[in-house]
């Protein structure tokens, strides 16, 4: 089979890989039928690198899959399903994160698809408890989106935006898309997204953004005052650098949610505004008891997700896809390891 391999710092290449087998009787045999290039994706082939990897794995952690065998022991799957990957496979229980409910900070968590072989190949082996059933009538694009969604709304728990709220989303990538969809389904009244290029805003007013706006062009924290005398309510950072920003935008009262990760970022922020203000500040870090609400809430077609696909790609063209991420000309790609008939 074909698959796209982390070679070493900034190289990947589509080569040959014979199709993995079930070693062990808990696992399953998968046949990817869609995956998405992440924005990990582009900064794992960055040089200098923006996230690790084990070379020679395969890549991917956002697919799809059919199951086309079972181990002895699995129950919860069986051939034919169709079915999302949660890719973080956690130690089941031994280390304290784990033991104290927050499974997404395990000691000892492996991602496929950075670590392990993930999606980006025809064939895949994982655990059977890393899978989710998805319905059939979910097209394989927006099924391949789960994951990301899941990261979404273990942020979403964490705000728990209510009817009629003010949200201002920093950076209109995929999560601060999702992010935008999400709260406007959940009511939010007043969307404001910040972002400098006028592509991605443009596909946040097709997500729900009431407003947009470009630092280019505007004051931002004069142009939020101005919308909504005191600040937001909610303000997300979706980027990973802007909690000084997060911080100006928000009312007295209100909620921070940073999601962006850039462990380069040092923001100076003046802790007396926090403080006086009385302005909760959470991290949210990939998903937490999440998977199963995302594939729900992708089944229930609430979200807009079709628009946020803006490239589908054979597997041999993997490398447009990674550069059009990393010119800021696409939002999500999908990548089809097998011929595509639907
Ligand atoms: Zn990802
Ligand atoms: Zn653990």
């Amino acid at each position: 089979m074909q698959a796209v391999v982390f070679k070493q710092e900034g190289q990947f290449s589509v080569e040959d890989r014979p199709i993995p087998t079930i070693k062990n009787d808990d696992e399953v045999l998968l046949k990817v039928l869609a995956a998405s290039i992440c924005g990990t994706d582009v900064h794992i082939l960055a040089s200098p690198p923006g996230h690790p990897a084990t070379e020679g794995k395969i890549l991917g952690h956002e697919y799809v899959a059919e199951i086309v065998a079972i181990g002895s022991r699995v129950e919860n799957v069986k051939v034919g399903d169709r079915v999302c990957i949660d890719p973080n496979l956690t130690c089941g229980g031994f280390c304290s994160s784990c033991k104290n409910g927050m499974p997404n900070l395990c000691e000892h968590v492996i991602t496929y698809g950075i670590f392990e072989d993930g999606g980006f190949a025809a064939f895949n082996v994982v655990p059977a408890r890393m899978i989710y059933p998805i319905s059939h009538d979910v097209p394989v694009e927006l099924a391949a989106l789960v994951e990301p969604l899941s990261c979404v709304v273990n942020g979403c728990d964490k705000i728990n935006v209510q009817p009629g709220q003010s949200v201002v989303v920093l950076g209109a990538g995929p999560m601060g898309q999702l992010f935008i969809q999400m709260v406007k389904a959940a009511g939010a009244s007043k969307i404001i997204c910040v972002d400098l290029s006028d592509y991605r805003l443009d596909i946040a007013i097709k997500s729900g953004a009431t407003h947009t706006v470009s630092p280019n062009k505007n004051d931002i924290r004069e142009f939020i005052l101005k919308e909504t005398a005191l600040g937001v309510d909610v303000v997300i950072d979706c980027v990973g650098s802007l909690f000084d920003q997060a911080v100006s935008l928000v009312r007295p009262g209100g909620q921070v949610l940073l999601l962006g990760l850039n462990s380069h970022a040092l923001p100076a922020v003046k802790q007396y505004d926090i403080t006086k203000n009385e302005i909760s500040v959470k991290g949210t870090f990939i998903s937490k008891f999440s998977f199963a609400k995302a594939i729900h809430i992708v089944e229930s077609g609430l979200l807009n997700l079709e628009q946020l696909i803006t490239h589908r790609l054979p597997m041999d063209r993997i490398g447009d896809g990674i550069m059009a991420m990393r010119k800021g000309e696409a939002l999500k790609v999908i990548i089809y390891p097998l011929d595509h008939e639907e």
